[in-house]
C-alpha cells in the first residue's frame, strides 16, 4: 500500500506537477492522504429536481431541467458576459456566465433539454443562477443520487477546477491498489461497541455513498474518530493527572467567608450560585491547581461568587486579584467590591493603566508585603513590575478578550506554585463545546437568574414603526427611566457606519430635545469615551446613543430600553449581550430591535430567535447552529485549533460526549497508552494534533 501520508498527489492518476501545485495552494492538499481527508461539505440529491416557481434566491444549490428560451451577450472587455433565459414550464431564470463567453455560447442551444445545478440567487428583483453545471438532461450522472460536492476556491473555479473535478481524483484516489485496504485506526472493542463501520468502507462512503444510510453510517464514523482523538488527547495530555499542576490547597472556610455570608450578604445566594461555589472550594482544596470557567448569563450574579471565592483565598493567607477587559469594568467591580471588603476589614485596590505613580507605587508596596489583599484591574495586573506578596487566585472577567498567553502571564505571578485560576463569562457556550473547546478547564454554569427579575420583552420592528418606537421611548423617559440606543460597531465601513451613528445622534436630540444624550463610539478617545459613559451612569444623561462599546458588563439599572439599529448586522450571541445591559433593575424592561423590512429568511429567524426566548443558552446553540462555532466569541483564543475535517462542534453534541465517555473508559483500561493500541493511537494523536496545535501547557 501506498504510504498515503507521505505519497505526493502529483502522482495521482489525474493530477500531474501543475495541478498539484495548485491543489496544495488553494485547498491544502499535498499527499494522498490530505486528498483522502477532504471531504465533500454537503451533498446534494441529484434525482431531485426543483422548480423555478418554488425558489426564493436564497437556495443552497439546486437542479432544473428545462431548457434555454435566448442568448444575449452584454458588456464590453472584461465585463463581457453571456446571459441566458432558462425555463422550466413552471417560470424562468436567468443564467450568466462571465467567462469563456463564445465556447459556452456555440456549445449550448434552444431545443436541447439541459439539466442546470447551481446556486441561485436574487440579482435586482429577479432570479438568477451564475455559472451552473450543465449537463444533456438524458445523461446519466444527473440521476444517479447522493453526490458530494467539494469546497473550491475562486482561483480554482476560474480554471475549470470544479467540484466533479476533485470527485473524479477521489475516484482515482479509491481505486488505486492498496487505497482500500486502509489501516484501521480504532480498536476492536470500540468499533463494536459503538457499532462503527470500518476505516476503509466510511471514507468511500464519505466521498461516493452508496445510499443515504451508508452516508450517515461513514459520517458517523469519521466524526466519532475525529472527536475521540480530540478528547483522549485532551484527557490524557492536557488534564491528565500526571501533567496536572500541583496547587496551593485552600483548606479551610474560615472567618471572612462565613463572617460575610451570615452577617453582611444582602440576599441569599441563588442554588446555582451555592453549587458553584461550593465546586470551587472543592478544586481549591484538592491541592491541585483550579482551572475554572465559570458561565452565567448576564445579570445572574457572577460577581458576588467571585468575591467569596476570594474570601476563600484570603481566610488561607493568600491574595487573590480580579482582572476585567476595560477600566470602566474593572472601576465597577471596585464599587461593588470595595464596600464589601471595608466592612469585613479585607483591603481592595484598583489597579489601571491611568493609575497615578504615586498610588501605582504604594499599590505595589503594599502588594509586596502582602498588606493589600485584593487587587482588581486591567491589563496593567500583568504587569512585570506587578508582584505579589502571595497570590492565590486570580479571577479573569469577561474572559474572551483575554488570550491563554495573558492568562498564562498571571500564572507566573506565583512563584511556589501557580494561582487557582476562576475564568468568568457571559458568553454562554454549550456545554459539550466548552469541555471541548477549553480543554484545560473544567466548567461550572450558573443555570439560574436571581429571583424576581423580569425578562426583557424584545420585539422586531422596521422603519415605519420608528415615530412610534420613539414615542415608547419617550414613555419610559418621561418615568424617569434611561435608554440606550445602539448602533453597530463602527469597522469595516468606518464613513457609512460613523456618518449613521452622528445622524442617529442628531435625530435623537432632535425628537428628545428636553433630555440629555451621551454618545460612546470605539473611535473616541477614552478619556472621551468615559466622561459619556460616567454621564449615563450618573444619570446626567438620560440616554445613551451608542455603539457596541457598551456590550460587556456596563450596569446602569435605571436603563430600561434599549434600541438596537440596524439589528439585522449583529450576531445573535452579541445581541443577547446587548440587551443584557436592560434588565437589570426589578422594572420591567424592553429591547426594540430596528431591523430592514425586506429581511432574508435566516435573518429573520435570527431576530426572532431574540423575540421568543430570553434564555442565553437557547440564543447560543441557535448562533451556533446558524455561523458555526469557529466564530463563536471565545473559540479563537482557546487554544484548541479548529482544524476538524468533518466534526461539528456546534451540530455534534451528542457525539462529543459519546466520543467524551469512550476517551474516559479507554483511558480508564490503559491510562499511559501503552498496550500496542495504545502506542498506535498515541502515534496517530502526534500525527493529527502535533502540526496544529501548541498546547504548551502554560507555566
Ligand atoms: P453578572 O453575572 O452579569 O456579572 P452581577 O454579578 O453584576 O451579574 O449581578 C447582577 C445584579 O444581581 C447585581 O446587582 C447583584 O447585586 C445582583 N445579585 C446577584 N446575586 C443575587 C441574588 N442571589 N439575589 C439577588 N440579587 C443578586
Ligand atoms: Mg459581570
Amino acid at each position: 500500500m501506498p504510504d498515503l501520508r507521505h505519497t505526493d498527489i502529483q502522482y495521482l492518476h489525474g493530477v500531474g506537477p501543475k495541478r498539484a501545485e495548485l491543489l496544495k495552494k488553494e485547498l491544502g492538499i499535498s499527499s494522498y492522504y490530505d486528498l483522502l481527508y477532504y471531504f465533500p461539505f454537503r451533498y446534494i440529491d441529484r434525482s431531485v429536481i426543483n422548480h423555478v416557481n418554488e425558489l426564493y434566491g436564497d437556495e443552497a444549490a439546486v437542479q432544473l431541467k428545462g431548457r434555454f428560451l435566448m442568448f444575449t451577450t452584454a458588456g464590453e472587455g472584461r465585463r463581457r458576459r453571456l446571459q441566458a433565459l432558462f425555463t422550466d414550464g413552471t417560470g424562468t431564470i436567468e443564467v450568466v456566465w462571465f467567462n469563456r463567453v463564445a465556447s459556452i455560447q456555440k456549445t449550448y442551444n434552444t431545443t436541447t433539454q439541459y439539466i442546470l445545478f447551481g446556486k441561485p440567487s436574487m440579482y435586482n428583483g429577479h432570479l438568477n443562477i451564475v455559472h451552473p453545471e450543465v449537463d444533456l438532461s438524458s445523461a446519466e450522472a444527473v440521476t444517479q443520487g447522493l453526490q458530494g460536492v467539494y469546497n473550491l476556491t475562486e482561483v480554482l473555479r476560474n480554471r475549470q477546477f470544479t467540484s466533479r473535478a476533485i470527485h473524479k481524483l477521489v475516484v482515482n484516489l479509491l481505486n488505486t491498489p492498496g487505497v482500500q485496504h486502509i489501516d484501521e485506526t480504532l480498536p476492536p472493542e470500540l468499533m463494536q461497541r459503538y457499532h462503527l463501520m470500518p476505516l476503509a468502507e466510511a471514507l468511500r462512503n464519505i466521498h461516493l455513498p452508496a445510499d443515504q444510510q451508508s452516508l450517515l453510517r461513514a459520517q458517523f464514523r469519521l466524526k466519532f474518530e475525529e472527536l475521540f482523538f480530540l478528547e483522549l488527547n485532551i484527557l490524557h495530555y492536557i488534564k491528565g493527572s500526571s501533567r496536572r499542576l500541583v496547587g496551593h490547597k485552600f483548606e479551610r472556610v474560615g472567618y471572612y467567608f462565613n463572617n460575610f455570608y451570615h452577617n453582611f450578604l444582602q440576599f441569599p445566594l441563588t442554588g446555582a450560585q451555592k453549587r458553584v461555589i461550593r465546586e470551587m472550594r472543592h478544586d481549591m482544596g484538592s491541592g491541585k491547581q483550579m482551572n475554572r470557567l465559570l458561565q452565567g448569563d448576564v445579570g445572574s450574579g457572577k460577581t458576588i461568587v467571585a468575591f467569596m471565592t476570594a474570601l476563600i483565598a484570603i481566610d488561607n493567607g493568600y491574595q487573590a486579584c480580579i482582572m476585567a477587559p476595560t477600566e470602566i469594568l474593572a472601576g465597577q467591580h471596585l464599587e461593588t467590591i470595595q464596600p464589601l471588603g471595608e466592612a469585613l476589614g479585607v483591603k481592595v485596590a484598583l489597579l489601571t493603566g491611568s493609575t497615578r505613580k504615586k498610588q501605582r507605587t504604594a499599590i505595589h508596596e503594599s502588594l509586596m508585603s502582602g498588606e493589600l489583599q485584593i487587587l482588581i484591574g486591567t491589563h496593567a495586573l500583568i504587569e512585570d513590575t506587578v508582584q505579589f506578596h502571595n497570590l492565590g487566585l486570580a479571577i479573569i472577567d469577561e474572559q474572551h478578550r483575554f488570550g491563554v498567553a495573558q492568562r498564562a502571564r498571571l500564572w507566573s505571578k506565583n512563584r511556589v506554585a501557580p494561582p487557582h485560576v476562576l475564568v468568568m463569562t457571559a458568553t454562554p457556550i454549550p456545554r459539550t463545546l466548552a469541555m471541548t473547546v477549553y480543554g484545560d478547564l473544567d466548567v461550572s454554569v450558573i443555570d439560574e437568574l436571581p429571583p424576581g427579575r423580569k425578562p426583557v420583552t424584545t420585539v422586531l420592528r422596521h422603519e415605519p414603526d420608528r415615530f412610534n418606537m420613539y414615542k415608547f421611548v419617550g414613555s419610559q423617559l418621561k418615568q424617569g427611566r434611561q435608554a440606550y440606543i445602539v448602533y453597530p460597531l463602527i469597522e469595516e465601513n468606518e464613513k457609512l457606519d460613523l456618518h449613521a451613528l452622528e445622524m442617529g445622534y442628531e435625530q435623537v436630540c432632535d425628537v428628545f430635545p428636553h433630555y440629555n444624550v451621551a454618545m460612546v463610539h470605539g473611535r473616541m478617545k477614552p478619556a472621551e469615551k468615559d466622561h459619556q459613559m460616567m454621564l449615563f451612569a450618573s444619570g446626567k444623561a438620560h440616554i445613551l446613543v451608542a455603539t457596541t462599546v457598551i456590550e460587556v458588563g456596563v450596569n446602569v439599572p435605571n436603563a430600561s430600553v434599549m434600541v438596537i439599529e440596524d439589528a439585522e448586522r449583529f450576531g445573535l450571541s452579541q445581541l443577547h449581550q446587548l440587551r443584557g445591559r436592560v434588565g437589570r433593575g426589578a422594572d420591567q424592561s424592553y429591547c426594540i430591535l430596528m431591523a430592514r423590512s425586506d429581511l432574508g429568511r435566516d435573518t429573520r429567524h435570527r431576530l426572532q430567535v431574540m423575540t421568543q426566548t430570553n434564555d442565553g443558552f437557547v440564543v447560543a446553540e441557535e448562533d451556533m447552529k446558524l455561523r458555526g462555532p469557529g466564530d463563536m466569541e471565545g473559540t479563537q483564543q482557546s487554544g484548541i485549533a479548529f482544524n476538524l475535517h468533518i466534526a461539528n462542534l456546534a451540530q455534534d453534541g451528542q457525539i462529543i460526549q459519546m466520543a467524551r465517555n469512550a476517551a474516559e473508559d479507554y483511558l480508564r483500561d490503559d491510562p499511559q497508552m501503552e498496550t500496542p493500541w495504545g502506542r498506535k493511537m498515541a502515534a496517530h494523536i502526534r500525527d493529527i494534533f502535533d502540526k496544529q496545535t501548541n498546547w504548551g501547557l502554560i507555566s
